[in-house]
């Protein structure tokens, strides 16, 4: 597995250092109410990749932690407050946030609880009324 690529990514102020190795499980554009409130932002960008693919490779321990459900974990670094990632861990996944790893290369391929919605995307991508079957939604596109 020599061409197993790894990408470096970074908390805002670089105290928090980390790698993803190789292709992530999906990439896309979360709507949901929970990632907007908590980024302050309208939709946010992720990437899914199974736990063992991120290494923390400086300042494990400047990392906090919140969950508000037990779906998801969210990560932050305890110096400038940017954040990391998320950790899913009924999915088994990790969303390592796209805007994080800036070498990534990032192609969305869907967006998800797109019913939340605050910010509508014409981008001809497929719009999940919230998210996959075989991640525990309905599975239901909708309209741009
Ligand atoms: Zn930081
Ligand atoms: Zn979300």
């Amino acid at each position: 597995m020599s061409n197993v690529k790894t990408y470096r990514g970074s908390c805002f102020c670089g105290e928090v250092r980390f790698t993803v190795n190789g292709e992530p499980v999906a990439m896309g554009y979360c709507h949901c109410e929970s990632c907007r409130r908590w980024s302050a932002g309208p939709v946010n960008a992720f990437t899914l990749s199974k736990p063992e693919e991120v290494q923390i490779t400086r300042g494990a321990d400047n990392i906090g932690t919140y969950n508000k459900t037990p779906h998801s974990y969210r990560k932050w670094c305890k110096t400038c407050g940017g954040h990391i990632f998320t950790e899913h861990p009924g999915m088994g996944l990790i969303d390592v946030y796209a805007v994080v790893i800036p070498d990534f290369p990032y192609h969305a391929g869907v967006h998800v609880h797109y019913q939340e919605s605050k910010l509508h995307i014409k981008d001809g991508l497929r719009k999940m009324k919230d998210v996959p079957k075989e991640m525990g939604g309905s599975g239901v596109s909708m309209a741009e």
